[in-house]
């Protein structure tokens, strides 16, 4: 991917631990790897389809003067999620930064942390069984577009489909959506946990009716089993009120694990040839 890459940018800011950091401050050197596309700036000759370095230079600056932070890794990575978010061309960063002086009353060059952040690609299912169905599930896509460092970018539409499992409820009604993410996946499991709880979903019966049902189906193209998450989700692929859906959004997308795409995953539930 293309790349901008500002080198050791000079910043007088108040960030340590200590208290005398604090209050009487020190340099710190800044480097920044943005990773966009710059072929549309290229062709045209235009910076108005780039970043413009010395916006971020100053944007940088008055980041790190208006914040004051303990470490250098919180430095780091709240700079990179700042950049993120605001420059919305940027798909990567990579944020480095040194501290000439760190106080540690012996002789060194600098010390520094580096942290790479990026926007995530997830797809998301949607379903709601009880209550004004279609509103409980604009809410949650609400709730979660609201959060600065979350883009639902497309939904699906939203089918009527039969419950599946041993419990006696309402029809459903299920879909699907995409978006861009800073968070890691335990991170955005927590958030979907808490929309959740805001919608007053009471998790009494497995399988049960539900308000609002989250649930995590892809993360990039990450393979993650975990206590409390799975990824891609267990059940997609033999869920049609998944599939049908993730087909509307990305019928060539492949399932990290089966090799398949939505499309083909779709037909083979549906029994049809590809
Ligand atoms: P279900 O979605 O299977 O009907 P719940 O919504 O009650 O049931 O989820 C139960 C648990 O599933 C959650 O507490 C969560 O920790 C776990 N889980 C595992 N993988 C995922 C995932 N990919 N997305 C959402 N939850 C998941
Ligand atoms: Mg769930």
């Amino acid at each position: 991917m293309d790349r901008i890459t500002i080198s050791d940018l000079e910043v007088f800011a108040f960030h340590g631990v200590l208290k005398e950091e604090n209050s009487l401050g020190q340099k710190f050197l800044i480097s920044a790897e943005l990773y966009m596309d710059v072929s549309e700036a290229a062709k045209d000759d235009d910076i108005t389809k780039s970043i413009n370095y010395a916006d971020v230079c100053k944007d940088i600056d008055m980041f790190l003067k208006n914040n004051t932070f303990k470490l250098i890794e919180t430095m780091a990575d709240r700079l990179a999620r700042h950049l993120l978010i605001s420059y919305k061309i940027l798909n990567e960063v990579c944020v480095k930064v040194k501290k000439p002086w760190a106080p540690i009353l012996m002789t060194l060059d600098t010390v520094s942390v580096s942290v790479s952040r990026k926007w995530h690609h997830v797809y998301l299912s949607l379903g709601s069984n009880m209550g004004d169905m279609e509103d409980n599930i604009n809410k949650a896509i609400r709730l979660l577009d609201k959060e600065e460092d979350c883009q639902v970018n497309r939904v699906s539409t939203l089918r009527v489909t039969k419950p599946v499992g041993p419990v006696e409820q309402n029809d459903f009604l299920n879909g699907a959506l995409y978006m861009n993410t800073l968070k890691t996946p335990q991170e955005l499991l927590a958030l979907i946990g808490s929309i959740e709880k805001e919608l007053k979903r009471v998790r009494d019966i497995h399988w049960g009716p539900r308000t609002i049902d989250l649930d995590i189906l892809l993360y990039d193209d990450e393979i993650i089993q975990t206590t409390n998450l799975t990824i891609p989700h267990i059940e997609m692929d033999k869920r049609l009120f998944v599939l049908e859906p993730m087909t509307e959004l990305a019928p060539w997308l492949r399932h990290p694990v089966l090799g398949m795409t939505m499309r083909e995953m779709t037909n083979l539930r549906l029994g049809l040839e590809d």
